[in-house]
């Protein structure tokens, strides 16, 4: 990446809408080489001396690296090697696949172009396709399929939002965003009609605070009947991240969890982590929360929750703790950070005949939805404050 020089992006609603974004595929993977068919429409390459290159549809094209640089093979011909390989759909309908070996293997098709590079012993994918095919492709991976089309109206106003706001994060790079949870999850094109018609239905539209700035949309799978303050999860806080009683997920898939640690586990974790109190009284141990809060406690003892929820890979940090003879059990709700939007909940307020504006406005506060142009250009965002996680995922 050090070969690449910064690009300066210039943020603007119009040209963004109409143009293209740059994202990094299989960026968890950093795959040494990959295979390339074209599945609808028609590419253009060249060869290494600029002649053109015709690759029929379905044809596998193996692109892998090659010293420092990128080589391309078809089979039964020559193969080239290049510094940089476009390769560049014709018809503006244009759709190949990417496959990928290794522990998971890997199909997955993507729509625009592909530009692959050399990086640090492995190559660099980047599929530059149009800012609306790549939000729908956003809400299939990270909302999934077949849901009601206002939860994938919220979902895709916060992909664009996100998009937006984040779009200078990989600029160092030269390109806009990665394809993993560090951005957004983005496993290629969309063939669902309900998210296609959803994307299309919120054109251009995001999510901005009181001082019409982007806001980060921070979501979660499932809150357990309250959202988290920002500023107990992350270091700083957001005037529209806060606490809000969820009633919506109380009853869904991962409203509720449960953990057995023996007591003598538990003591000993708490000494290790400061507590050094008695032990001879096990009531003590016995912590309940009813309302979030930000330390466990025993006694005059306080350890962060969040500590507890990474040391032993709790789903949330929404539990209380009870003592049942010589075990404790940790009596959980909710499911990933708690912060922001609410998926579960989101899902069965759109079941419930909500649209997609009550639902952002449930979640955040004192946001409005308006169009891309009307968002105050950002200033210097720092990229490193907020993570995000999809369903299921245990951040
Ligand atoms: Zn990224
Ligand atoms: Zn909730």
């Amino acid at each position: 990446m050090r070969y690449f020089a910064l690009i300066l992006l210039i943020f603007s609603g119009t040209v963004l809408l109409k143009g293209q974004v740059r994202i990094r595929l299989f960026a968890s993977q950093s795959p040494g080489s990959v295979i390339f068919r074209v599945t609808a429409g028609s590419y253009s390459m060249t060869d290494a001396n600029g002649n053109p290159l015709v690759v029929n549809t379905g044809e596998p094209v193996l692109i892998s690296r090659f010293g420092e640089r990128v080589a391309m093979k078809v089979r039964n011909r020559e193969g080239y090697v290049y510094d940089t390989l476009k390769i560049e759909g014709l018809t503006g309908k244009d759709n190949f696949s990417l496959s990928i070996n290794g522990s998971i293997p890997l199909l997955r098709v993507y729509s625009g172009d592909l530009h692959c590079y050399y990086d640090l012993d492995n190559i660099l994918l980047i599929n530059v396709c149009n800012v609306e095919e790549y939000i729908a492709g956003v809400v299939r991976t990270e909302g999934g399929d077949g849901r009601n089309s206002e939860y994938f109206k919220t979902q895709a106003v916060l992909a664009r939002t996100y998009l937006f706001r984040y779009f200078e994060k990989h600029a160092m790079d030269n390109f806009n965003l990665c394809d993993d949870t560090h951005c957004q999850a983005f496993n290629g094109v969309n063939t669902s009609l309900a998210i296609t018609s959803a994307v299309e239905a919120t054109r251009g539209l995001v999510v901005l605070g009181a001082d019409s700035a982007l806001i980060s949309p921070a979501f979660h799978s499932n809150c357990g009947g309250e959202t988290a303050l920002a500023e107990d999860v992350w270091l700083s806080g957001q005037p529209y991240l806060k606490k809000v009683k969820d009633p919506h997920c109380t009853s869904s898939g991962n409203a509720t969890w449960q953990k057995r640690i023996s007591l003598s586990d538990w003591i000993a974790y708490l000494k290790k982590s400061g507590y050094s109190g008695r032990s001879d009284n096990p009531g003590i141990f016995a912590f309940s929360q009813p309302s979030r809060v930000y330390d466990y406690r025993a006694g005059s003892f306080a350890l962060p929750l969040k500590q507890i929820r990474n040391d032993y890979g709790l789903r949330s940090t929404f539990f209380s703790v009870i003592v049942e003879g010589d075990s404790v059990l940790l009596k959980g709700r909710g499911y990933g950070h708690g912060v922001g939007l609410c998926q579960e909940g989101a899902m069965a307020m759109a079941l419930k005949g909500s649209d997609y504006r009550k639902i952002v406005d449930f979640y955040y506060n004192g946001v409005i939805i308006s169009d891309i142009e009307n968002a105050r250009k950002p200033e210097k965002v720092l990229l490193s404050g907020i993570n995000k996680s999809k369903a299921g995922s245990n951040q």
